[in-house]
């Protein structure tokens, strides 16, 4: 579907891009991970035609992007959708207004249809009831999720989603991500720069490891993640030490849950002291908790440094303090003091409520 070949870019002196080269072929999802800076983003904008690539090709549906003298931009823009970090939709119209406006102006379709239209998307996203609300009352959740519904008004044959979910709340991550793998699982071509390695590994038919300007590596999830061939591949996989998992009710998947919490510790070769107390802990919390009311996200940080594991628990701000719940014996399993705290604290741009508690030492 899409052939890129030696693609180049440069900002005035600097290199950003220096010799790209990837195929993408219909139906395929590629994640693209690497340090900042390494220029996902400007490869997504310069598929895009949103930054004209210094040289090398892009060949979409067999015709040469670069070469041709008059491309017709808005005509590649229809094929390949992007989603942006920061939403960008327009504050002045309603969500439905948003997800209108593209093919009423662009497609010439008439209020009517691209209304009905609109309205079956945004219910795929879930976000039918807030069709007629404005995006400043949406939260950065539900503002993404109208953005990928107005993405999808166009009919693209490929979604660009540049890290659609780093400026979200992390409370917030897993909507969008959900929304995503639907569009996945419905066969769509999509090229997602994301800092989401487990999703990453979940979704992608094909990880891209992009650094300084080249592809450094490329493979299968499992290849990359679980057995890179080349050193900075490795260096940057394995810095990767949050591990975080999403709880949305009180009926999660606590099975699933522990066998992912094992896969990070072993990947870390953390005692199995540890992988248990750290089980052990998280469960008997979450039972003081209000699972129901809100999402609630579990952040586990290994620092590789000391050797210590904590937990961070965020959730809602509005649900009452939990500390003061938790019964002495649970207490006693943590060995310092000052093992447990809570706090409120920002977690990009919105008050959260967080216990954090220090597991174990290895060391
Ligand atoms: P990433 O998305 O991997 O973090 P970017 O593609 O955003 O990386 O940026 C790669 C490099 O290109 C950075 O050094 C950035 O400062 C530079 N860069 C990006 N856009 C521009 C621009 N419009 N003008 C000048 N430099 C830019
Ligand atoms: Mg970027």
């Amino acid at each position: 579907m899409i052939q890129i070949q030696h693609l180049e870019k440069k900002f005035g002196k600097l290199t950003v891009l220096k010799d790209v080269n990837i195929r993408i072929k219909r139906g395929e999802v590629i994640s693209v991970i690497g340090p900042s800076g390494t220029g996902k983003s400007t490869l997504l904008r310069c598929l895009n035609l949103l930054e004209w690539p210094t040289s090398g090709s892009i060949i979409v549906d067999g015709e040469e992007l670069l070469s041709a003298n008059k491309v017709d931009a808005p005509k590649l823009r229809r094929k390949m959708g992007m989603v942006f970090q920061s939403f960008n939709l327009f504050d002045h119209l309603s969500v439905l207004e948003n997800v209108c406006i593209g093919p009423i102006k662009l497609l010439a379709m008439s209020k009517v249809e691209a209304t009905r239209r609109a309205m079956r998307l945004l219910k795929m996203v879930g976000m039918a009831e807030k069709a007629r609300s404005m995006p400043a009352e949406l939260s950065g959740g539900q503002k993404q999720r109208a953005a990928i519904a107005r993405c999808l008004s166009m009919n693209p044959e490929i979604i660009l989603f540049d890290e659609p979910t780093s400026a979200l709340d992390p409370t917030m991550v897993s909507e969008v991500l959900s929304v995503i793998r639907t569009l996945a699982k419905q066969g769509m071509t999509m090229v997602i720069v994301t800092h989401e390695m487990s999703f990453a590994r979940r979704v992608s038919t094909r990880v891209l490891y992009m650094d300084q300007g080249v592809i450094y590596e490329e493979g299968s999830p499992k290849e990359i993640f679980d057995h890179p061939r080349r050193e900075r591949t490795r260096v940057f996989v394995n810095s990767i030490r949050d591990f975080r998992y999403d709880i949305h009710s009180e009926d999660y998947d606590l099975y699933a849950f522990e066998a992912e919490l094992r896969n990070f510790c072993n990947k870390y070769f953390l005692s199995d002291e540890t992988v248990q107390t750290a089980v052990q802990l998280a469960e008997k919390l979450l039972q003081y908790i209000p699972l129901s009311q809100g999402e609630v996200q579990l952040v586990f940080r290994y620092a590789e440094k000391t050797g210590n594991l904590a937990l961070e628990i965020l959730m809602p701000q509005e649900l009452p303090a939990v500390v003061d719940e938790i019964p002495a014996d649970i207490k006693a399993a943590l060995t310092t003091e000052n093992a447990l705290h809570e706090d409120i604290v920002k977690r990009n741009d919105k008050m959260v409520r967080m216990v954090k508690l220090f597991i174990h030492s290895e060391k």
